[in-house]
């Protein structure tokens, strides 16, 4: 039995403000207060997961510790099949100190420099905690193939490289709107608010 979310106030558990203004949109429709992890003066946990579900879950659950709050976190990244999953859990870290996704690319067209499968997909996990220690944890996914020279100035991270199953632009030539219709991050909102949310 999924537990469904009752109250007004909700931990976005994360210090990202892209990230929290992401969720405010999302979550509108279902009348929760959010309040952001930066806001509180939360500690941020060490992604020591070794999954994108483990490490959305570590940081959901310090959040509800710490706030006394239903605590929601995400963590995402690119999966590179021929790679054995890399960059997968350290998709960020790719990109070195400085976060360059130019750099971060460059390595992935590099390592695939032998290979001849291009599939990779993108997943996203969003987890949601209470204090009591409960969490709902649900994972979404776009499939794709990776391209290079990356194409298109949208987006983040890797969409340059990415081509979804089915379309011809990748994530960074297509309109946000597009993008938002399919990616692993909606796929992953869908089944957490069929899961856990009711409209207002
Ligand atoms: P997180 O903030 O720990 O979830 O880091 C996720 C990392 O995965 C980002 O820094 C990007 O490198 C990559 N990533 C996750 N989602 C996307 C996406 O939608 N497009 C491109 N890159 C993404």
């Amino acid at each position: 039995m999924t537990r469904r979310f009752s109250g007004s106030a909700l931990v976005i558990a994360s210090h990202n403000e892209g990230k929290v203004a992401e969720f405010a949109v999302l979550l509108a429709p279902y009348g929760v207060q959010l309040r952001s992890a930066a806001e509180l003066g939360l500690p941020e946990p060490e992604e020591t997961g070794d999954s994108f579900r483990a490490n959305a879950e570590l940081k959901a659950r310090a959040a509800a510790e710490s706030s006394g709050f239903p605590s929601l976190a995400d963590d995402s990244g690119l999966v590179v099949t021929a790679l054995d999953g890399a960059p997968g859990i350290h998709s960020a870290r790719w990109g070195g100190e400085s976060r360059d996704f130019a750099f971060a690319m460059s390595r992935v067209q590099d390592a695939l420099a032998d290979e001849s499968d291009r599939s990779a997909h993108f997943v996203a996990a969003l987890c949601l905690c209470w204090p009591d220690g409960h969490c709902e944890t649900v994972e979404g996914r776009v499939d794709g193939a990776l391209v290079w020279p990356a194409r298109g100035t949208r987006g983040f991270g890797y969409d340059p490289m990415f081509v979804p199953t089915g379309h011809n632009l990748t994530f960074g030539e297509m309109e946000p709107e597009a993008k938002e219709a399919i990616s692993h991050r909606a796929d992953a909102f869908a089944k957490l608010v069929k899961n856990c949310f009711d409209a207002k």
